[in-house]
Parts: structure tokens; sequence; C-alpha cells
């Protein structure tokens, strides 16, 4: 069925544009299948807040029993207030201030993933400060291929994330030395919309490399991170509202080698929200250009910059109408060039006042969203506090 027909017009038609809408339904769907799969297999995950810390977003999948993945004190603080229990909360990030480790610190979080000699360094000295041991897992760039937007992967030796494999050894001695330090596991992350399932693969593969090498070394750590990345169907939201776990989490149980004891852990951000979510917007304006028409919106590049920054596909629709096709540039009200949600986009024939729906915008949109030409930030409703 063609979702298209199942947002709640009647009620968005009495509400001022733009905003981001949040399908609970699909949302809950989602967890309690991640859940399901993450239980069968015996996988510990850690939601990924950077991709939407909606407070209500963020309690939803807190429900659920699973921790939280975070990049940043703002971001531990959201998580905590959420409801995540800090024995459940990883922090990741190349470039940590002192006041995040001190946070991190003081609430006892599970585990910090450090990127760098430097940031050990000062994670030990903090921790020796406050009379803690930090537990860390040491973030390896595995220099894999990620088939993504190459702003988006992160796995290979060029990109600024993790300790490259050359300095591992050097690294892990550091680990041994430092005395306010814990090393309990190794951590990876290559990037994210990745949809081809051979890159799990190869980072699997990678990871067992090192766990030999590790073995060479006697050292062990008790728990494997692979980070997370998951694509989403961008093209087809509504046939795939739920994404594929379980395919995902058979390539990593069929690749990846753990050691007896060894716990499975694993950081979802887009897969798990992206879909829920839409951003609806107001026609203000159909222009004539020479050759095309422009479909002018309310919403622009501060409510979704996916588009603009990495020239991402969402798709578009026209709630409102059921005439008949035409192709449009749909663009955003924000002066710079770049503000436009995409090019000959085919929609029913659209008028000012229609409601247009910009899909797959419950991951890294309000989230991102910015008050650049001092815009407002624009609200968040709800599937379940529909006006029925
Ligand atoms: C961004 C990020 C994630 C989540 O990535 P998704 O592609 O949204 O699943 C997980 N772990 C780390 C370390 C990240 O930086």
């Amino acid at each position: 069925m063609d979702y298209k027909g199942t947002f709640p017009l009647a009620w968005f038609n009495t509400l001022p544009t733009p905003f981001y809408y949040y399908d609970l339904d699909i949302l809950r769907t989602s967890l309690e299948l991640l859940r399901k799969e993450a239980d069968t297999n015996r996988i510990e995950v850690h939601y990924a807040v950077k991709a939407n810390a909606n407070p209500r977003i963020l309690s939803l999948i807190q429900a659920y029993g699973f921790g939280a993945d975070c990049v940043s004190g703002g971001e531990l603080q959201a998580a905590f207030q959420a409801g995540f229990p800090a024995s459940r909360v990883v922090f990741a990030g190349v470039g940590k201030a002192d006041w995040e480790i001190d946070l991190g610190l003081e609430a006892d979080i599970f585990c910090f993933n450090v990127e760098s000699a430097a940031e050990l360094e000062v994670i030990d000295q903090r921790a020796a400060e406050l009379g803690k041991k930090a537990r860390v897992a040491l973030r390896i760039n595995p220099n894999v291929q990620a088939d993504t937007h190459h702003y988006i992967t992160t796995g290979l030796s060029e990109n600024k994330f993790g300790i490259h494999l050359q300095s591992l050894d050097e690294v892990l001695d550091l680990c041994l030395s430092l005395q306010h330090i814990e090393l309990i596991g190794l951590h990876f992350h290559i990037g994210s919309q990745i949809t081809e399932m051979d890159n799990f693969a190869g980072l699997c593969a990678r990871v067992n490399e090192i766990q030999n090498h590790l073995d060479q070394r006697q050292l062990s750590v008790q728990h494997i991170n692979l980070g997370g990345g998951l694509g989403i169907d961008y093209h087809h939201p509504s046939k795939l509202p739920v994404p594929d776990f379980s395919t995902y989490i058979q390539t990593i149980r069929n690749m990846l080698v753990l050691r007896p004891g060894q716990s499975l852990h694993i950081e979802p951000g887009r897969s798990v929200v992206a879909q829920c979510g839409s951003l609806i917007s107001r026609v203000l304006y159909v222009k004539k250009g020479l050759q095309k028409e422009f479909a002018i919106l309310d919403a622009g590049m501060t409510e979704l910059i996916r588009p603009a920054l990495y020239q991402a596909y969402h798709k578009i629709e026209n709630i409102s109408s059921e005439e008949p096709e035409q192709k449009y540039d749909v663009v955003g009200p924000i002066c710079e060039s770049s503000d436009s949600f995409g090019k000959q986009v085919v929609l029913n024939k659209t008028q000012r006042g229609d409601l247009i729906a910009i899909r797959s915008a419950g991951a890294y949109a309000e989230i991102m969203a910015s008050n650049y030409n001092l815009r407002p930030k624009a609200p968040s409703y709800f599937s379940d506090d529909m006006k029925r």
C-alpha cells in the first residue's frame, strides 16, 4: 500500500509548516525487530544518538533496553536525561574536550572509544585527577572500503578517524602502561549508509586478523564493537520502512570469529530512525523558469541539509494533490544555490499551499537543523498525538 495516503492530512492542514513528523508505530516496529535480533544473537546495541536526539525518540529507544553511543558531552547529557543507564553508554569522537571526558568519567560510563594515543593520555590524566579508572576500547581504523558517499566513509586510512593499524602496537603498549586506563575492547566504524553487506563482511575479516595479532601478543579484550553504518532504502521508504537488521546481523555472525566469552556490540543510528520521520512543508510558490518549473517550499536546507551537503536523495511527495504528474525542481527559501531538495522531481501537479512530504527524514535531519538566515527551529509532531 502507498504510504502517501496514510499521512493524517486533516491534522496536518491545521499545523503551521515546516515541521518534522514522526510515525512512532514505524519506530516501534523497527525497535521490536532490532530487540529480537539482538537478543537471539546476543548482541548489545548502542543507539547512535547523533542520528536523532529528539527527547521523545530517545526515551522510546531507551525503553526497549538499548544503550547509547554518544559523540559529545551534549549527547551524553541527552542520553542520561532520556534515561539511558551510564552502564550502557559508550563515548566516541575524534576530539573529546576535557569537560566531556570528565562528564563521562563522573557518570562512570561503560566505555570510552578512544581514537588516538594523545587522547588516551588525557583520559588517563583526567581519570587520575578524579580518582577513577576509565574503561576504554581502541577505535581502530581498519582501512576497509565502504561503498558510500566519500563524505561519510570513515574507515579508510586517509580519514581522520581511529588509530591506524601501523600504530596499533604502540598504542596497545601505552594502554598497558597507563595506571588509570583499563583496556576492555576494540571499536570500529567504517562509515554510514552502507547497503553492501560485503563491506561489513570485509570489516569482520579485518577484525579477525587484528584479533589474531592480539593473540600473538597474548592480549585479549572482552568486547568487540563494530559500530554503525547500516544503510536504508531512500528510494522506497514505504516498501522497506523497517530495515533488514536480520541479514546485517547474520553477515556479521557468519564472518566474525569471537573469542570465548567475548561480547559483540553494534551502534546503529540511521537504520533505526530514518524511515519513521518525514519533513512536512508547504509550497509557497510555483515559479515558472525558462525550461522548468520550481516548487518553492517553506522548508529548506536549514531543516534537512543532506541533499545540499551530500547530494543525498530523498523521496518527495505532494500529499495534497492527486492531479496528473509533472516535473519540478524542488527548492527551499534559503539564500544558497545548494538549497535544493531535488531536480526534475515527479510530483502530482502542485500549487501554492500544497503539503509536501520529504521522506526518510528521521535521521540526520532535525538533529542537523540550523538557524541560518535566522530561521526559527521547526517543531516536531508525533503520530501518537494525532487529533482524530
Ligand atoms: C555515526 C556513528 C554511528 C552511527 O552511524 P549510522 O550510519 O547512523 O548507523 C555509529 N558509531 C559511530 C562511532 C559513529 O560515529
